[in-house]
């Protein structure tokens, strides 16, 4: 019989640069798959649909919550994000390896129901470098970001119930550390 996928979850606070790493992860790992979640939020510039989310109203949004269809969601600056169910349990299923890059809350949600799920916490290097990195992207606004800013320090703080963290100094050994914990995961006594 075909072994279950592994299901990891990586978060960290914004700017911490989980996005960079998951694509560096994925573009060297054909045989893991991203899971695309369902947002509320507005497409930002060179967002497509379907590929980095899928763009809800608040009443698509609630629909799927209220049919069984999110497997976990969480509200994050004033919108709804959520992972869609059906796809992760039959890649799961399959034996494929999901990659759920997620917020804390969802992410705590997700080893209550799959213990043996593998939580990983991505760090900045400091939270100066944070600072940088977040007014760097130019994505958000002044606002937005010392709000990120500040949310970040109280976030840090639910990394104790993760599996691993990883400090992100450098895109290309973040990713293939992530790689070492899941060949490492892949031969847990307690996965067979
Ligand atoms: P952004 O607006 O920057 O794309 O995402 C904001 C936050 O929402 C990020 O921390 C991201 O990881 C998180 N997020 C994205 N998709 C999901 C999801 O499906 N579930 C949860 N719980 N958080 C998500």
């Amino acid at each position: 019989m075909k072994k279950r996928g592994i299901l990891m979850v990586v978060s960290g606070p914004s700017g911490a640069g989980k996005g960079t790493i998951c694509k560096e992860l994925l573009e060297n790992n054909k045989n893991i798959k991203l899971s695309v979640s369902a947002t509320t939020r507005a497409p930002r510039e060179g967002e497509v649909e379907g590929v980095n989310y899928y763009y809800k109203t608040h009443d698509e949004f609630k629909k799927m919550i209220d049919d069984g269809d999110m497997f976990e969601y969480a509200e994050r600056y004033g919108n709804f994000y959520g992972t869609p169910k059906a796809a992760i349990m039959k890649d799961l299923e399959e034996g494929i390896d999901v990659l759920l890059e997620i917020e804390m809350i969802g992410a705590l949600n997700v080893k209550r129901m799959c213990p043996d799920s593998v939580l990983i916490f991505v760090l900045p290097p400091s939270l100066e470098e944070l600072k940088k990195r977040l007014t760097g992207r130019g994505t958000e606004t002044e606002e937005q970001i010392e709000k990120r800013f500040s949310m970040a320090y109280e976030e840090i703080q639910t990394m104790k119930e993760y599996d691993y963290f990883i400090i992100n100094e450098e895109v290309e050994k973040a990713a293939s550390e992530i790689e070492e914990i899941l060949s490492a995961e892949k031969n847990r006594v307690s996965r067979y």
